[in-house]
């Protein structure tokens, strides 16, 4: 299979329980909830996505032709060091391309294979860590996980409905829109109402990281 990636990059994971961990992302190309195109956006499922996910032509991108040079050009974006690697898998939709060689291959270099995705599609069985990102109006078929990351606020999406599904974690997370200090303040106060779920920040954008 080749892999269509938008970029490939190491950095601190600036979002969620594994904030702060240094780990290679690599970003796919292509959504299946819209097509990157700001023409598209107003009618697009998803409407309020902050990432470049088109093409092949970020930093690191490219066409891989199969899992195992994909998996070496995340082994050298790591560097030297054999302990604690970790790979973030994200897009676009990751799980549009992510299949079971790619994470094996992934393993056998020692990584840790964690992925971000919409929850649209069913996750790979084997991934280390599973962060789902519900989109409202969108049906979620991922229900289990590590991580579910809720960006906030969402009309349409009731968060008590979402504390029955199987996730470790419950993050709220501010939207990053142009009424950036009122979606602040709608997650602290979930936050605040509802026990379950913890506070997300990007300190990756308060850091200047990619
Ligand atoms: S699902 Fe994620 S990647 Fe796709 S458009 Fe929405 S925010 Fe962007």
């Amino acid at each position: 299979m080749t892999y269509a990636v938008k970029e490939l990059f190491l950095t601190l994971q600036g979002e969620g329980v594994q904030s702060g961990s240094r780990a290679v992302f690599l970003r796919f190309a292509g959504c299946n909830l819209w097509s990157g195109r700001e023409q598209d956006r107003a009618a697009a499922q998803c409407t309020f996505c902050d990432t470049d996910f088109v093409g092949t032509d970020g930093p690191g991108g490219g066409k891989f032709a199969g899992a195992e040079a994909l998996a070496d050009a995340v082994e050298s974006e790591w560097g030297q060091g054999e302990e604690d690697r970790l790979v973030v898998i994200t897009g676009g939709e990751p799980m549009l391309q992510l299949d079971s060689d790619l994470v094996e291959a992934l393993h056998e270099r020692g990584f840790r294979v964690a992925i971000e995705t919409n929850g649209t599609l069913p996750v790979a069985a084997d991934l280390d860590w599973v962060c789902v990102s519900p989109k409202a109006g969108t049906q979620v078929v991922q229900r289990s996980g590590d991580e579910l990351k809720l960006v906030w606020p969402q009309p349409g999406i009731d968060p008590g409905e979402l504390e029955s599904w199987d996730f470790a974690h419950f993050l709220v997370q501010p939207m990053d829109c142009a009424q950036r200090e009122a979606a602040i303040e709608a997650a602290v106060t979930l936050a605040m109402a509802r026990p379950k779920w913890k506070l997300s920040l990007q300190s990756h954008k308060l850091l200047g990281l990619p």
